[in-house]
This record gives structure tokens, C-alpha cells and sequence, in this order.
């Protein structure tokens, strides 16, 4: 079923990794069409689409950077775009932290 969970959540890096179905997310290589009740399905798979446009926006307006993934993505290569951004973000925090202390802003 579509949901609107994080599948993982770094909290401190607020880095948000989502891992998105291939047919509930309407991924662009594996999204095939129902033909019963096509018009029902296509609603309710573009709603999906939707609905993850606007979960996006909400996690980006709360200050987390979003990663989203096809579940047809290799593992390997999903586990090393998450960790170069976790990386990231921990060297932001560090510049932004080195950044406070030299300006004794606490
Ligand atoms: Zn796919």
C-alpha cells in the first residue's frame, strides 16, 4: 500500500531516504496501467505521485534534505548516494558549528 512514511531517517543529519514502489509510486521504467477500471487506477496512482510531490515539500519546508529511491534501484548504489549524504550533512554541521564558534554566537 502507498504510505507516507520515511523509510529511514538520519534525525540528526534530518536526511530523510524514502524507498518508492514501482507501481504505487508510478515509476517511469515499471509503471504499467491496469486496463480493469483503468480510470479508478489512474486517479488513485496519481494521487500517489502527488501525495509524494507534497510529502517532499513538507520535509523540505521542515529543514530535511529528501532522498527518494525506486525499490528497482540497485541496494549498493542507493547505500552509497545515502552515505555521501550523510557525509554531507555532517560536514555542513560541522562548518556550520566551527561557524558559531568563531563568531561566539554560542
Ligand atoms: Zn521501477
Amino acid at each position: 500500500m502507498p504510505r507516507r512514511k520515511i523509510d529511514i531517517a538520519f534525525t540528526r543529519a534530518k536526511l530523510a531516504v524514502l524507498i518508492d514502489g514501482c507501481f504505487w509510486h508510478s515509476c517511469p521504467e515499471h509503471a504499467t496501467s491496469p486496463k480493469a477500471n483503468a480510470t479508478w487506477w489512474r486517479q488513485k496512482l496519481d494521487r500517489n505521485v502527488e501525495r509524494d510531490r507534497e510529502t517532499n515539500a513538507q520535509l523540505v519546508s521542515e529543514g530535511w534534505t529528501v532522498l527518494r529511491f525506486w525499490e528497482h534501484e540497485p541496494p549498493e548504489a542507493i547505500m552509497r548516494q545515502v552515505a555521501t549524504a550523510v557525509d554531507q550533512e555532517r560536514a555542513d554541521r560541522l562548518t556550520r558549528a566551527t561557524r558559531r564558534h568563531v563568531l561566539g554566537a554560542g
